[in-house]
């Protein structure tokens, strides 16, 4: 069986506040054998949006992502899956909306994504991106510990 990794994600608040479509999203993430290691229901404050989008500061949509991931709550995952970086952002689709459209119409971005901005969900594109957003949102959460102690349970769970 493949090893198990972790991937950090967020549905976005215009998603939290659409109950339908937030049941439809959770359930993609189970069909699509993504178990949930954590989860938490959070308003990103303006200090951690600025952190977390930190990479993007320069660019022209930077403001108005800022001000839309401070808008309401969002909910936070920590997934675990074989290959969850690279599953989980192909289960989004691309971030441009028209991409979505040609490329993947039944990602969730596809499905669900509303602009570039508001296009539903985050998640991770590397191990150490994983690293960082869940120290932030997930500080109590020790990695390497789950990778020795949890992975091989959860593997012989499957
Ligand atoms: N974004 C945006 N407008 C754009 C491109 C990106 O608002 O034209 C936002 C979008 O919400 C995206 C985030 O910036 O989720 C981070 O962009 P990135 O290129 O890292 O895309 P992702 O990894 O989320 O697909």
């Amino acid at each position: 069986m493949r090893p198990l990794q972790l991937t950090f994600a967020i549905i976005k608040p215009h998603v939290v506040k659409q109950p339908l479509v937030l049941e439809t999203i959770r359930d993609m993430i189970l069909t699509s054998n993504f178990k949930v290691v954590k989860t938490r229901r959070h308003a990103f404050t303006l200090k951690e949006a600025e952190l977390f989008y930190e990479e993007h500061r320069n660019k022209f949509f930077y403001n108005r992502l800022v001000t839309f991931m401070t808008s309401g709550p969002s909910d936070f995952y920590i997934l675990a899956r074989d290959d969850a970086i690279k599953e989980w952002r192909k289960l989004m689709g691309p971030t441009k909306v028209f991409k979505t459209q040609f490329e993947a119409p039944d990602s969730i971005r596809g499905q669900f994504g509303l602009s570039d901005t508001r296009n539903a969900t985050h998640g991770s594109d590397s191990p150490e991106s994983v690293r960082k957003e869940v120290g932030l949102f997930f500080p109590h959460f020790d990695i390497e510990n789950w990778y020795q102690e949890e992975e091989p349970k959860f593997r012989a769970n499957q």
